[in-house]
């Protein structure tokens, strides 16, 4: 098959992650016999310094002209002073919103061997994989109108049908290719645009009978997160709900440094970047964890090139090098020997074509 990925590095370790996501694909290229091509595009700070934009015009018709996006990270201390239409994260919000990229899948998954490194009891980690499928482009960040005097400040919650039905579909064909199971979270005993959101849910429900289906409060949800974090697979919400589980989430199993993330369309179009940002205090010292940059290809591979074989030899590979002992400064620990982050991708990359 031939694919080609916009790359857009951004800023501080997004420069170097990108470095190893890229050799990665190369890998995957040479050993399923793929020709994946790359053009490459300016975000973020480098888009400001060379052409005074964080999303220029270029950039767009790149990504447009590409099958999927993979981007490293943006932002750091240098343009903290700059107005906010020059700001780095500006890229970002627009790209987002200029590609309607309304699907934002966070996997959380205990890495074997590094599940030490999670703030909960080993037991209760031990068995993570789910998979937060927040909706990205509608609710309360979008509600109009919005108000404030001296004394009130209103935000609006709108949901339609249609933003609903779209991220609910996106979930039940991930849970059937998953686990086979939907937790939906909301607010329907009190918030209007949940007992909508609750009543799609049901509908969609109907041509799944394959998937199970559970609705469970916001509330009770942020508790169960952590107290049996093993029991969910996919689960599916609307904007603000899913920004703040999926940051109670992501912390389960351990280091920012290993989260890969995705904003798809329903045309399976999509953006792929880490969690984590542009660490400007590590920057140019080599040693971020390309973990999650890495596994962002692995879901590229997976949700926009239907390559599932070679996602999963993706994945595989990075737990390899974990479970042989090496790690990379975020997630040292006794008996691992901490790698550079050129070291570490060398490793996964030995790991890709070893004899299969
Ligand atoms: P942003 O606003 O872009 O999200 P941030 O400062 O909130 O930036 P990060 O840039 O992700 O967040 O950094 C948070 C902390 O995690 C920093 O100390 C950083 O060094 C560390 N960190 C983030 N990503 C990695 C990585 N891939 N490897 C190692 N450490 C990381
Ligand atoms: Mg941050």
């Amino acid at each position: 098959m031939e694919k080609t990925v916009a790359v857009l590095h951004g800023d501080g370790i997004g420069k170097e992650v990108m470095h190893s996501a890229l050799k990665v694909l190369r890998s995957i290229g040479r050993r399923f016999d793929h020709t994946f091509k790359v053009k490459t595009g300016l975000i973020g700070g480098v888009a400001i310094d060379e052409v005074g934009d964080p999303l220029p015009r270029e950039t767009i018709e790149l990504c447009e002209k590409c099958d999927a996006i993979l981007l490293g990270a943006v932002g750091g201390p240098k343009w903290d002073q700059n107005p906010s239409h020059l700001r780095p994260e500006k890229g970002l919000l627009a790209i987002r919103k200029h590609f309607e990229l309304f699907a934002n899948l966070r996997p959380v998954k205990a890495v074997p061997g590094m599940v030490e490194a999670s703030p909960l009891k080993e037991h209760l980690v031990r068995q993570v994989d789910m998979m937060i499928v927040r909706e990205l482009t509608g609710g309360l960040y979008f509600g109009e109108p919005k108000r404030k005097t001296d004394n009130d400040a209103v935000d609006t919650l709108t949901y339609t049908r249609k933003e609903i039905e779209r991220i609910v579909e996106k979930a039940f064909g991930l849970a059937r290719i998953r686990k086979g199971k939907v937790t939906s979270v909301d607010k329907a005993n009190v918030l209007e645009s949940s007992k909508l959101w609750r009543e799609v849910v049901e509908e969609k429900k109907v041509k799944y009978p394959d998937v199970e289906l559970e609705h469970i409060l916001v509330d009770a949800a942020a508790m169960k997160l952590i107290t049996q974090p093993s029991s969910f697979d996919v689960v599916v919400t609307e904007n603000l709900f899913g920004d703040i589980l999926s940051d109670e989430a992501s912390v389960i199993t351990g280091s920012l440094g290993m989260l890969p993330s995705a904003s798809i369309r329903s045309d399976g179009f999509g953006l792929y970047e880490p969690v984590h940002g542009s660490a400007p205090d590590i920057a140019g010292l080599n040693i971020a964890n390309p973990s999650a940059a890495i596994l962002s290809v692995a879901m590229m591979l997976k949700y926009s090139f239907g390559m599932e074989t070679e996602a999963v030899a993706v994945e595989e590979a990075v737990y390899s090098v974990y479970k042989d002992g090496y790690c990379t400064n975020d997630v040292k620990k006794d008996g691992y020997r901490v790698l550079t982050t050129t070291e570490f991708t060398e490793k996964v990359m030995e790991e890709l074509e070893r004899e299969h």
